[in-house]
């Protein structure tokens, strides 16, 4: 065997002799040097974390848009696309007028009271009377009067100064220390409040990077999560360097595919996301198998219920069996959750739980060497809105336990006669089992984004999915009164009556977009759509 590797080795030696054998020493040199470079380049471009067939599209479409009459077409159908989005917004603010400069002297109370009611008036969404998936998850006058008040009384305050503030923080405490006791965290659980999920889940992946590189020396960080994990992840990713690795989900369960998950894992992986349940689908993901995988291989496992937090937690006293998905299952190492969803709270308000403390730690941003001073702060912003946490911690109080309980009954209630009433209509199929609040259907009879153009004709206004199409409704305690969902249910009925009569029709108007959307094989024109689609939210006529 010796005898082997000592042959090979002089063959090797005799031949690169052989292939250097005339050159100058400085010839060798750079031909090495050039030789590794090449090495590093060919293996950087072929060993990557997105898939060679998913970069060569990509490179392809980028090429394909600097040809000048590609790029022109592409360039007047982004102009064509602005305007009309432009015209839309004006056609939506028509009632008002629009300001470029300060008032040149302050308006009394009266006027701006006035004004802010004329703006508050605009749109054509009834999301008052329920006719809206999502979107607002309760409205009443008492709670709103208490929150605003709460909000007032504390709108200058600001948690960056805990000295000054210290009732504030004490506030804060109590809102992660109580949704950590909801998740059955014992006294090592630990959080903060951030301004919403987006913050909580974008926090719980920088903790996680800054963990791995600490602890493990990863510098090529990637997450392993499902398809229908919130696009927030994503954004995360985008923001931190992290490469997102999207599972493919059960298309039975609409639950991430747990086997598909584990071959994803590698030596890079710094979280393993499941949902509770996700925003497209409302299915669960299987936290407790996820929460196994992070224990075989040592990664965190993060569970975002943010949607369904103060939905799930109080399922079981509502009279409803849920798989388990918290603190109580080993494995589960950080949960995010927004009371500002069903836990009726102002917009404003989420919390991300960690199960030790030596993750938050990576959370914060510490910066010791500042003229301005030694500065750390543990989310995102700097300054915060107290005002907020002292609101959201009076709906908490306001509800408790009990009022909680009572309104997961009457939604989880009304999604399940939606779920039961809509599963009996011929032509329509409901995606997976919901979990909680959210019921997602779709068709193989026909276009479903015919029943979404159908039901907005009639006042309704759903959340259209793509890949595979459907939509879905979100059931909120706006839809829990006066009939809303028997309606719903009726207008569906009568809707998929009508396109049943001709099933193979193309849908037409507003919601066509969603089928040319997908099938668009360049993602990065519905990228440049969407971008002209955000301009328009903060455009301003120019002045007359
Ligand atoms: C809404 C939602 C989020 C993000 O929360 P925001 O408050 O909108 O930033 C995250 N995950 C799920 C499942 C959600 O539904």
């Amino acid at each position: 065997m010796m005898q082997y590797f000592s042959d090979c080795g002089k063959f090797l030696a005799e031949s690169i002799n052989k292939i250097f054998g005339d050159r100058e020493p400085w010839q060798i040199a750079t031909l090495t040097a050039s030789g590794v470079i090449s090495l590093h380049w060919l293996w950087n471009t072929l060993i990557q974390d997105e898939c060679l067939y998913e970069r060569s599209k990509k490179c392809f479409f980028s090429y394909a848009k600097k040809i000048p009459y590609v790029r022109a077409k592409v360039e007047a159908e982004i102009d064509k696309i602005n305007s009309e989005f432009q015209r839309n917004t004006l056609e939506n603010t028509k009632d008002v007028t629009y300001l470029i400069r300060l008032p040149e002297k302050g308006l009394n109370y009266q006027e701006i009271s006035k004004k802010v009611d004329q703006h508050l008036n605009l749109g054509s969404y009834d999301w008052r009377n329920g006719r809206v998936s999502g979107a607002v998850y309760y409205y009443n006058e008492d709670l709103i009067k208490l929150t605003t008040e709460v909000y007032g009384k504390a709108s200058y305050t600001n948690p960056l100064h805990a000295d000054l503030f210290p009732g504030i923080c004490k506030m804060e405490s109590e809102v992660v220390r109580i949704t950590a006791t909801l998740f059955n965290g014992g006294p090592s659980v630990c959080g903060t409040m951030t301004t919403g999920g987006t913050e909580s889940l974008l926090m719980a992946c920088k903790a996680y990077r800054d963990y791995a590189k600490a602890n493990k020396g990863i510098t090529k960080p990637n997450i392993v999560a499902a398809t229908s994990v919130h696009a927030a992840i994503d954004k995360a990713g985008q923001y931190f360097g992290i490469h997102i690795k999207s599972i493919k989900i059960n298309e039975k369960t609409m639950a991430v595919d747990v086997r598909a998950m584990e071959s994803a894992i590698n030596r890079n992986t710094i979280m393993l996301v499941g949902s509770a349940p996700n925003f497209p689908y409302g299915t669960m993901d299987d936290i407790e198998a996820i929460a196994k995988l992070g224990k075989k291989y040592n990664i965190p496992v993060h569970v975002d219920a943010c949607l369904g937090g103060f939905v799930i937690v109080f399922m079981k006293k509502a009279g409803y069996k849920l798989p388990p998905f918290d603190f109580s299952i080993d494995g589960v190492t950080s949960i995010s959750v927004d009371p500002h969803k069903y836990g009726f709270t102002p917009k404003g308000s989420s919390v991300i739980l960690y199960s030790d403390k030596k993750y938050r730690h990576y959370q914060y941003t510490v910066t010791t060497d500042w003229p301005g001073g030694v500065y750390g702060s543990p989310t995102v912003n700097g300054s915060r809105a107290g005002g907020v946490i002292a609101a959201c911690w009076a709906a908490l109080m306001s509800f408790g336990e009990e009022g909680y309980i009572e309104a997961t009954k009457s939604i989880v209630d009304t999604a399940r006669y939606i779920e039961n009433e809509l599963r009996k209509i011929k032509g329509l199929f409901i995606f997976g089992t919901p979990a909680t609040t959210v019921v997602a259907m779709g068709s193989h009879d026909f276009d479903i984004f015919r029943l979404s153009d159908m039901l907005c004709h009639k006042g309704w206004n759903l959340n259209a999915l793509q890949f595979p199409s459907g939509i879905h409704f979100t059931v909120t305690y706006m839809h829990t009164v006066n009939g809303i969902a028997e309606a719903f249910v009726k207008d569906v009925k009568l809707a998929v009556n009508d396109i049943l009569k001709n099933p193979s029709e193309k849908v037409e108007g507003k919601m066509a977009i969603y089928g040319v959307a997908q099938s668009v094989p360049d993602r990065s024109l519905v990228g440049d759509f969407t971008k002209a689609f955000i301009d328009s939210m903060y455009y301003v006529p120019p002045e007359l």
